[in-house]
């Protein structure tokens, strides 16, 4: 061999920290590039991987060959895989994971690397015109059925699907084969998209508003280098924003990508984006099948789509030439993922951005208080649509103080006052749709007994049992116990239990009684389970088939009917006081945003928050609609003299979970032990047990690790990725940039 060898760094997806070399053979050397899966030996399997770099000269010593190189071009552009590094790092994850999590799924698998066929239809296409009757009886002198055959294709419209010409027209394959023979036709493979969203659309957007024209310009006149914050109370026309801006890029030859918190609570966006983008768009739904997501991701891979719509791994679309993400709802806690690789997808939208050169947006009615916070430094530019559509005032806020409000006595355990059942009432008769929120699923929170005070708890997990009363159980939240309700104490043997607090199925039971004429439609996760649920539920909302839509916050997001002119809050403080240093910026954002469907119609709207927590900040807040407000009661309760939090501090949250208690213990103190060791610019809490002490039968140990200094945070994960501790018997995980600590 000449010249120095040439070896490949592989990455595979495996949670080790390393990487892999292999030799390249010299006949796969073409295809072996940076961002290439390849099939390699490990052990005794093929495994896929990623070819992360090409080292030369290679590694002494003998290297495996690699054995296959099945992509024709590269699955990862040098800028995914830039990106896929810099999660690796920023998060602490093994890079295998992180490369994982930005392919699909069945890219992965060794024995067929292709990943399921594409669904490809056989068309026949004239491609010979025959325009006199002269040419066509010589050309079909001694074929009269191809001369059917030809005429019945050119009297179709010229192209034709083979199965239909063969089943439905009966025409025989081989007459196809001859007119193909004689070169009066040709037979392509068409590849079909799997779409279930294809259906979805609504017609063309409207006109843009003043403001909405004067938020597009500015944006578009502002640097793209520096993130926009759309800052628009709920109402107030963010998406068609965010369409006309996708739009920009599209027609300059680029991709944009949208993320939305959960797809299936967002169909209308999905339906305004299909209006706009029609089969440019691919719809990243959780619910796709393997083939389906293929499909989806080949598309956009290839530019034959050029805009992406989805959930938070939506941001790792393989859309070439990136022009714009938009990230929708940016404050949604459900854009940070609970497993590894633990990243927050408005995060990754950032830096995917910046390595790219696209522009990031982002849009809330109630932005996060990182957000707001980067955009008082200049780092986020802030542009605003202070105004409902059509000059619609925001709907008032009454506040009903649960403490002092009369109750409706028959509501029982409900928190039902009776302003809250006036004004339920006063729209049900005027034809009006209402909807109710209540953060808390199941039919109760936990049966007590009334004597000796013992709660059911999961025997798995520190937590008690819900009660579920469809189908009849206690059942655990977090892994999903179930046991029969009891009929008497197990402790103490006393026959009656009692059970305590409120869930959305016995707000339904309750509702439904005393609304009889009223339409109850329930939305939580125990009614959206099955593919295609959310849609159901809330097509029949928007049909006008439902008088009273009741649910957790799946209910608050980005709805628009403007039918609601009543929101109830059922119980505000369901969430308030969650130990856990969001739990009023939850709080607020849930009843602010729940708060914004109301109004969105000619008749108007009104919004009633109960709480027995009427002087929270949070609840005052809402009152106003104003995050400012919000945002300068909560910040100083982040800063000093307070214990620090974000945004004012980085976090990292270190979480040991064995399966006996004591291993958990001394996992978490040796990582604080550690943590302690590593200079004085960090501030380490703990270790302490999770609020949440035991999950599927592991206890739960945590340490918390703060700095304000910029790079301590960063420089930790890494000594931790290098150094890992021996924790024996007990896992630890790290957590950067944690969303919730329970
Ligand atoms: P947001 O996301 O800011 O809460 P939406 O984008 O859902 O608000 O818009 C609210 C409502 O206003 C929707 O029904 C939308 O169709 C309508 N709308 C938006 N822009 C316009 C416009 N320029 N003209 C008329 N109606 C509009
Ligand atoms: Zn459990």
């Amino acid at each position: 061999m000449n010249g120095p060898r040439i070896a490949a760094e592989v990455t595979l997806p495996l949670p080790v920290h390393r990487p892999y070399c292999y030799n390249i053979p010299e006949a796969l050397s073409a295809a072996v590039v940076p961002g290439a899966r390849v099939i390699v030996p490990v052990r005794q399997r093929r495994v896929v991987g990623v070819v992360t770099e090409l080292l030369t000269p290679g590694p002494d010593g003998d290297l495996k060959d690699i054995i296959a190189a099945p992509d024709a071009q590269p699955v990862l552009s040098p800028a995914l895989l830039r990106l896929a590094q810099w999660m690796a790092r920023y998060y602490g994850t093994p890079p295998g994971l992180a490369l994982r999590a930005l392919l699909p799924g069945a890219l992965w698998h060794a024995a067929r690397p292709a990943g399921p066929t594409e669904r490809a239809e056989r068309v026949l296409t004239l491609v010979r015109r025959l325009p006199s009757l002269v040419e066509r009886e010589q050309a079909f002198r001694r074929a009269p059925k191809r001369r059917i055959a030809y005429e019945t294709v050119e009297s179709l419209g010229g192209s034709v699907p083979v199965r239909h010409l063969t089943e439905q027209l009966k025409i025989s394959p081989a007459v196809i084969d001859g007119l193909v023979e004689q070169s009066f036709a040709r037979v392509d493979r068409i590849v079909q998209q799997r779409d279930p969203f294809a259906e979805l659309a609504t017609p063309p957007p409207p006109d843009l508003t003043e403001d909405q024209q004067r938020v597009l310009d500015a944006i578009l006149a502002a640097p793209c280098a520096v993130p926009a914050l759309i800052h628009g109370v709920t109402g107030s026309g963010k998406t068609l924003v965010y369409l006309h801006l996708m739009r920009r890029c599209v027609e300059q030859g680029q991709g944009a990508i949208l993320l939305v918190p959960e797809i299936a609570l967002t169909p209308q966006t999905v339906a305004r984006v299909r209006g706009v983008f029609g089969d440019q768009v691919a719809v990243l739904h959780s619910g796709l099948s393997e083939g389906e997501r293929i499909d989806a991701w080949r598309a956009l891979r290839s530019g034959a789509r050029r805009v992406a719509v989805g959930p938070r791994s939506a941001v790792f679309a393989p859309i070439p030439r990136l022009g714009l993400i938009v990230v929708d709802e940016e404050h949604e806690p459900t854009y940070k993922q609970g497993s590894a690789p633990r990243y927050h997808a408005r995060d990754v939208a950032r830096v995917r951005a910046q390595v790219e050169g696209a522009r990031l947006v982002l849009g809330s009615a109630t932005p996060s208080l990182e957000t707001l916070h980067l955009a008082s430094k200049g780092e986020v530019a802030t542009f605003s649509l202070p105004a409902r559509i059509g000059l619609q005032p925001l709907p008032p806020v009454e506040i009903v103080d649960l403490r002092r409000a009369p109750r409706i006595p028959e509501a029982r355990g409900i928190p039902w006052s009776e302003t809250l059942d006036e004004a339920v009432r006063d729209a049900l008769v005027q034809g009006d749709q209402v909807i109710l929120l209540l953060n808390r699923r199941g039919f109760a929170t936990f049966v007590q007994c009334p004597d000796c005070g013992d709660v059911r708890e999961c025997p798995h997990c520190a937590i008690t049992l819900t009660v579920h009363d469809t189908p009849r159980a206690l059942r655990c939240h977090y892994c999903g116990h179930e046991e029969p309700i009891p009929t008497s104490c197990r402790r103490c043997g006393k026959e009656t239990q009692r059970m305590r607090g409120v869930g959305t199925q016995q707000l339904e039971q309750f509702v439904a009684n005393r609304f009889p004429k009223a339409r109850v439609a329930r939305m939580d996760l125990d009614t959206t389970s099955t593919k295609w649920a959310h849609h159901r539920i809330l097509d029949r909302v928007a049909r006008r088939e439902v008088d009273i839509l009741l649910g957790t916050q799946m209910i608050a997001k980005g709805l628009d009917f403007p039918g609601v002119t009543v929101v109830g809050v059922v119980d505000a403080d369901t969430g308030l006081h969650l130990p856990d240093f969001r739990a009023s910026e939850r709080t607020f954002g849930l009843v602010a945003q729940t708060a914004g469907r109301a109004g969105r119609g000619p008749r108007g709207g009104r919004v009633l928050v109960q709480t027995r927590n009427p002087d929270h900040h949070a609840i005052r807040a809402t009152q106003e609609h104003s995050v400012e407000q919000f945002a300068a009661a909560e910040l100083p309760l982040r800063a000093p003299p307070n214990p620090v939090y974000p945004p004012y501090t980085g976090l990292a949250r270190f979480v040991a979970s064995a399966a006996k208690d004591d291993t958990a213990a001394r996992a978490a103190g040796d990582v604080a032990a550690w943590l302690r060791g590593l200079g004085p610019d960090l501030t380490v809490l703990g270790p302490a047990p999770c609020p949440v002490a035991r999950i599927q039968g592991q206890w739960r140990w945590h340490v918390l690790l703060k700095s304000t200094a910029p790079r301590a945070i960063g420089r930790v994960i890494r000594a931790w990725v290098r150094t890992p501790l021996a924790t024996s018997g007990a896992k630890v995980i790290v957590d950067r940039d944690p969303i919730a600590l329970l």
